[in-house]
């Protein structure tokens, strides 16, 4: 096995591709194979702070669940915090919530009220971005607490779904795109 830096194409050739999960039309994108690989894994890591060094950004703030792999993994390398988005009832403290509209209903999610200082300066990280709903309401929990967004990474996006006209004004920056 090679030991150079993986390319985001060998990153996106272990992606598995689950049809119709977790309800029928759904293609889901299963990044298990890339965490289970240490040099894939650390390559994502390497490529989503790719734009910073320690000490530019303050928090890596991780969307709920699957974001904070990959947020916290980020924080450790860029010498940042790590903020939690998570779904509404689950952070014990006082929160901001935001609710956010999904193809049938709605869902909300939190942040506590005192995660990031004004002017702090972020990184926000999920998994994937789909419709782009969800990223769209933790950038809004963010900007809620006076921090600032300095780039919405994700390792895949799929493009077709049109999130990131739900992001605009924000740098958006895929490592993979479907
Ligand atoms: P959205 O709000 O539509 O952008 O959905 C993004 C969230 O849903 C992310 O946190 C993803 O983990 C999850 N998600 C949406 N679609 C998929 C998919 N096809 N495969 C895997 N996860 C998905």
């Amino acid at each position: 096995m090679s030991s150079a830096q993986p390319t985001a194409a060998e990153i996106q050739a272990a992606i598995r591709n689950i049809p119709d999960f977790p309800k029928p039309g759904i293609q889901f994108k299963d990044i298990t194979p890339v965490l289970a690989d240490s040099r894939l894994f650390s390559g994502t890591i390497d490529l989503l702070t790719a734009h910073f060094s320690p000490g530019q950004v303050d928090a890596v703030v991780g969307i709920d669940a699957r974001g904070f792999i990959f947020a916290a993994a980020a924080a450790v390398k860029l010498h940042a915090g790590f903020v939690p988005v998570r779904k509404k009832g689950k952070l014990p403290y006082q929160t901001h919530e935001q609710d956010y509209a999904l193809e049938y209903g709605h869902a909300t999610i939190a942040i506590h009220v005192d995660a990031l200082k004004p002017g702090a300066r972020v990184l926000l990280v999920d998994d994937l971005l789909a419709t782009g709903g969800t990223a769209a309401a933790a950038a809004q929990l963010v900007r809620k607490l006076g921090a600032d967004i300095l780039e919405v990474g994700f390792l895949i996006e799929l493009s077709f779904l049109k999130g990131r006209e739900k992001l605009a004004g924000l740098p958006v920056r895929p490592l993979v795109t479907y």
